[in-house]
């Protein structure tokens, strides 16, 4: 394999996408090509300084913002912008900086997807002019752990955010991926704006470390109940409605295809080698996460 130079490492990481594993994936791969390099050393080679950012607009006023592999979203509208999750700081101050020279507009709101710091850092950013919104059960956890602005306004079911000529409704459908994931929806644009819950043509995270179930499966179902066209994860591509039906089915198959085994008396390893659920082998991370996804099922379906 040629040894690589500053400017292919640097299209190596626009190619990153996901979390930690996918990082460590690139990290091998710079190992691997033989520059010498340590992991010490080269661990933080996806610094602030080299971060893939971009604004894509989505429809009319509603944009994505993207950080390397972590995506947020942001309204535009006549009174301010009404934004979600500030990702982290460096990032937050970007989009910040960003938004006043390219609209001339300050962050009123600001909307926690969930309670993960790898989302919500940095929301001190945006503390001087916007207002903090997230879930009730965010909120709890943020102020025992204040890593980031503790939410100054909460809700528990449901709630509207109104800004100018926008609105932002927020959504709780249960515990799922935590207990206060929400869905944050957009109805002038037709969009929905979820984190970690549902993702489009992609496995689960890993081993679905924070996971409820069946609450998973119902926090899927609450949003194909709402009326939209385009659905933006917090990682990975943009979707429709008929993605999120498809990684609601995903959870389906894998749950039943893991019952299954558990109702044959087969072990971990029986699940782990034979269930393959091939209808989705071209979702990303197919190869690398279904056996952790598996472990996932298998511990909650067994859970007491
Ligand atoms: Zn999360």
């Amino acid at each position: 394999m040629p040894m690589m130079h500053g400017k292919q490492r640097l299209n190596m990481s626009l190619n990153v996408r996901g979390r930690g594993m996918n990082r460590f994936k690139f990290m091998a791969a710079v190992v691997a090509t033989g520059l010498g390099l340590n992991m010490a050393t080269t661990a933080p080679t996806l610094a602030q300084d080299e971060a893939v950012r971009e604004i894509t607009n989505i429809k009319g006023n509603l944009y994505r913002f993207r950080n390397n592999g972590h995506f947020s979203a942001f309204l535009v509208t006549s009174d301010g912008v009404i934004a979600t999750d500030p990702i982290n700081e460096a990032a937050a101050t970007w989009l910040k900086a960003t938004l006043r020279s390219r609209f001339g507009k300050e962050i009123k709101y600001v909307i926690y997807s969930h309670e993960h710091n790898d989302h919500v850092s940095g929301g001190e950013v945006f503390d001087e002019t916007a207002t903090i919104v997230a879930h009730a059960n965010t909120a709890e956890a943020l102020h025992k752990n204040p890593f980031t602005a503790v939410p100054e306004r909460t809700f528990e079911k449901s709630t509207t955010i109104k800004l100018g000529d926008g609105a932002v409704n927020l959504h709780y459908f249960g515990p799922s991926h935590t207990d206060n994931v929400i869905a944050i929806e957009f109805p002038a644009e037709r969009a929905v704006f979820v984190v970690d819950a549902i993702s489009v043509d992609r496995l689960p995270y890993r081993n679905l470390y924070a996971h409820d179930m069946p609450g998973a499966i119902d926090f899927i179902k609450g949003v194909e109940a709402l009326d939209f066209d385009i659905f933006m994860p917090g990682h990975g591509s943009l979707g429709t409605k008929a993605d999120v039906v498809e990684h609601r089915e995903y959870h389906e198959d894998l749950r039943d295809a893991v019952q299954d085994v558990i109702d044959d008396g087969g072990t971990l390893a029986d699940a782990k080698e034979q269930i393959k659920l091939e209808k989705y082998r071209d979702f990303e991370n197919y190869d690398g996460w279904l056996g952790e996804n598996i472990d996932g099922m298998w511990r909650l379906l067994t859970a007491k």
